[in-house]
């Protein structure tokens, strides 16, 4: 024990300056969970030298913190698995704090961003909403048009400055249409006009699709949602280059960003069963999938692995195959006959399913868009994004697929006569 209270000091004294364990070498299978906000020096020297270098220790809580660096290393380990340049991670309190830290870096005032009208609810209303407010040029843009992409990055500006590059936004998998983006070809857009290509890869995570491998410059992830995978824990990340990751990293610790250890420890626990829950994941979804599409009151499946969905080829290119072929992802999106009434109606006849937000963990759940994720959306903004308004997104857990099937079947079953 090192430090320990002198003796004759008063309870106070003693309370606070409990003994604690002398530092030792010995690696614990695990990461543990370091709660700490503020680190201890030997030396007054030794915090100068560390606030002037933090690569040589730790500081204080909102700057870094071994658990939550150590979750942003696995994360980069498995995004840049298979790349020949070195690639680092910062980790974020959200998916929405990742990708403001993925944004600010590279925006400024007069600046674009050219994203999908598709994007996740909240990273729309981000992008036209805050960063629009700081003068950010936000172009919104049908992601499967490459020749409407093209246009609007066309028109890219580093912003006020001169400098820096804009740049060009996209999501893996996007929700509820589950329609894959082309990142080699959105990369190859992007890089002509200067600028860089961020990707959303959520609905992905790397058991499925790496993007940095298809082009793209940086991925962030709600690590919420698969990576976690235990719905137990909120948080995000930002992966790139070292030479992005700077700019990331100053900016995360200028706006406070940072993901807490106790999060840091259960996502990185997450990432052990990773490829193994989404095999599984897949391949139910797959199962699911294919026992749904002939249903009568089903109107319409959204599944990448269906050979029907705009985004097959796309998906068959860029995804990784597993024991059971190829990962098509998680998530099928239901759309029954009868719309907004009989979503609501399919999502409550669920026995098993539960209806809730988020997804990738190990429970089957249910959300339907237009109330929900796209509640923004008016008729002509659903069908714009070519939502139906009954549709009801499925992320498939890890229960029997046979028990999922069987569920989904008795609850379309009850619509019928609709
Ligand atoms: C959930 C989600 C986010 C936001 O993540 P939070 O952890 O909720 O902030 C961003 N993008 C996608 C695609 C998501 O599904």
């Amino acid at each position: 024990m090192s430090r320990g209270p002198d003796a004759g000091r008063g309870e106070g004294t003693r309370a606070v300056h409990l003994p604690a364990p002398a530092p030792f070498s010995q690696q614990p299978f695990s990461v543990p969970v370091y709660r700490a906000a503020s680190f201890a020096f030997d030396s007054a020297q030794e915090f100068a030298d560390v606030m002037a270098d933090p690569a040589r220790g730790y500081s204080y809580g909102r700057v870094d913190n071994p658990t939550s660096d150590a979750f942003a290393a696995a994360v980069a380990d498995l995004e840049g698995a298979r790349l020949p340049y070195e690639v680092k991670a910062q980790a974020f309190a959200s998916g929405m704090a990742a990708i403001t830290g993925a944004l600010t870096p590279f925006l400024r005032a007069g600046a674009r961003v050219v994203a999908p009208a598709s994007a996740y609810g909240t990273t729309s209303a981000l992008l036209t909403g805050l960063f629009a407010r700081f003068g950010v040029d936000v172009a919104l843009v049908d992601i499967e048009d490459l020749a409407a992409v093209r246009a609007a990055v066309a028109g890219l500006r580093g912003g006020g400055s001169g400098e820096g590059a804009a740049l060009l936004f996209a999501e893996t998998i996007a929700n509820p249409t589950l329609v894959v983006a082309d990142l080699p070809a959105l990369a190859g857009i992007a890089h002509d006009a200067g600028a860089l290509l961020l990707v959303d890869s959520t609905f992905a995570s790397p058991a499925v699709c790496r993007p940095l491998e298809h082009g793209a410059d940086l991925v962030v992830h709600a690590a919420t949602k698969y990576l976690g995978g235990h719905s137990d824990a909120t948080g995000g990340v930002v992966v790139g280059r070292p030479e992005l990751m700077a700019g990331v990293r100053a900016d995360r610790i200028l706006t406070g960003a940072m993901l807490a250890p106790d999060e840091a420890f259960l996502l990185r626990r997450g990432l052990e069963t990773l490829p193994l829950r989404v095999e599984r994941q897949c391949a139910s979804a797959c199962e699911l999938a294919a026992a749904v599409r002939r249903h009568p009151a089903v109107r319409r499946v959204d599944y990448p692995g269906l050979p029907e969905h705009p985004s097959h080829e796309v998906a068959t290119r860029l995804f990784d195959r597993g024991a059971s072929g190829t990962r098509y992802g998680g998530c099928v999106t239901i759309t029954p006959n009868g719309g907004r009434g009989a979503g609501l109606a399919l999502c409550d006849a669920l026995r098993l399913g539960r209806v809730a937000s988020s997804l990738g963990g190990t429970h089957t759940v249910v959300s339907h868009a237009a109330t929900t994720t796209h509640r923004q959306l008016d008729a002509a903004g659903l069908a714009a994004a070519g939502i139906d308004a009954g549709a009801v997104r499925f992320s498939v857990g890890l229960e029997d697929a046979a028990d999922v099937v069987a569920d989904v079947l008795q609850a379309l079953d009850t619509l019928r006569g609709r």
